[in-house]
């Protein structure tokens, strides 16, 4: 196991400024854990397994998501795009668990090739490129330079239109929390941004709204499912805490939408990131003291949610809210202590 790379390799040392512009542009500006879209200024290139990790540890990691023996940190497939909030937060947290690190470098190493295309071919790039890259990564937290981009900035977006139409859909991200403290991430891209307008317009209702009332929902059969899990795994005599949400986070994006009659219908998809836990006190085999269970579950699934209006009626309120859950990876643990 070397600590350097070889001659000749992109990597994060000597290729740091460049390997940034190319990570913003395969993460599509967004960061990899709170999933927003941000200014390049604000955006970090972040080593998925810390650069500072000892060697047995790193030994450790290796083995532990199967990762090829000459694995370096360094490389642009344990590289992805942070931005600075998650960064300092990442910094004072405990280890994000193993399957968060396992999908993320899975990532990494589907983003990588391009990765080292867009780094090699920033060294031979034509002026046009240059100046666009130049652009793109300005600091525009900068008055001067806002003013200067917001000056010149539309005459290229116009030509990119006509160039490519597709070229200038952009998403747009609305973040809202649930029951107050659970990060929600919903991000509308061309057909996500005309639903809102029709939602908001024709419905009378707002789409945070609804996605919050579906997602409560759809987070309350998963625990429901994960309690009766727990409580199976511990005898009957057992005297359960209810189940505590411990971490939460969801995305969310609309995929489609449609009329069918007179009503509207809605399609969105997303992710479900969730962590409970409980405990609960039981008889030990002998009947004749209590042992403590200490339970953990975590569910990690994507889903689908189908929301309804009836457009013949006054103020639309949104009929059913029904959902499937497509693809689930499940994970739970029950210890005494
Ligand atoms: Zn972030």
């Amino acid at each position: 196991m070397t600590r350097r790379l070889p001659r000749g390799e992109v990597g994060y040392g000597r290729d740091g400024p460049k390997l940034h512009t190319a990570l913003f542009e395969v993460w599509d500006g967004r960061c990899h854990s709170c999933w927003q879209s941000k200014l390049f200024i604000d955006t970090q290139v972040d080593h998925i397994i810390p650069r500072g990790i000892s060697d047995a540890d790193l030994r450790e990691a290796i083995r532990r998501h199967g990762l090829p023996a000459d694995f370096h940190v360094d490389r642009p497939r344990n590289l992805a795009l942070i931005c600075g909030d998650c960064n300092r937060k990442k910094s004072n947290r405990v280890f994000p668990q193993a399957r968060s690190y396992t999908e993320l470098l899975d990532t990494a190493l589907k983003h990588e090739r391009e990765v080292i295309r867009l780094v090699r071919q920033q060294a031979t790039a034509n002026a046009v490129a240059k100046s666009l890259t130049r652009a793109a990564t300005a600091n525009l937290h900068d008055d001067r330079t806002r003013d200067a981009f917001l000056q010149h900035a539309p005459a290229v977006v116009r030509s990119l239109a006509l160039l490519d139409e597709d070229k200038v859909d952009f998403l747009a991200d609305r973040s809202f929390v649930l029951d107050e403290q659970w990060p929600v991430s919903l991000s509308l891209d061309a057909c996500g941004r005309t639903v809102q307008t029709i939602v908001e317009k024709i419905c009378g209702s707002t789409l945070t709204d609804v996605a919050s009332d579906g997602l409560t929902d759809l987070v309350s059969r998963i625990k429901d499912d994960v309690e009766a899990a727990f409580h199976q795994k511990g005898s009957e005599d057992a005297s359960w805490t209810p189940v505590d949400i411990n971490y939460l986070a969801l995305t969310v994006a609309i995929t489609n939408f449609g009329r069918h009659g007179d009503h509207l219908k809605v399609d969105f998809k997303g992710t479900c990131d969730v962590e409970f836990i409980a405990a609960a006190a039981q008889s030990n085999k002998w009947g004749d003291d209590l042992v403590q269970l200490d339970a953990w579950g975590s569910v990690d699934c994507e889903f689908a949610l189908y929301v309804t209006w009836n457009l013949t009626v006054g103020d639309n309120p949104y009929g059913r809210v029904t959902h499937t859950i497509t693809n689930s990876y499940n994970s739970l643990e029950v210890s005494r202590s």
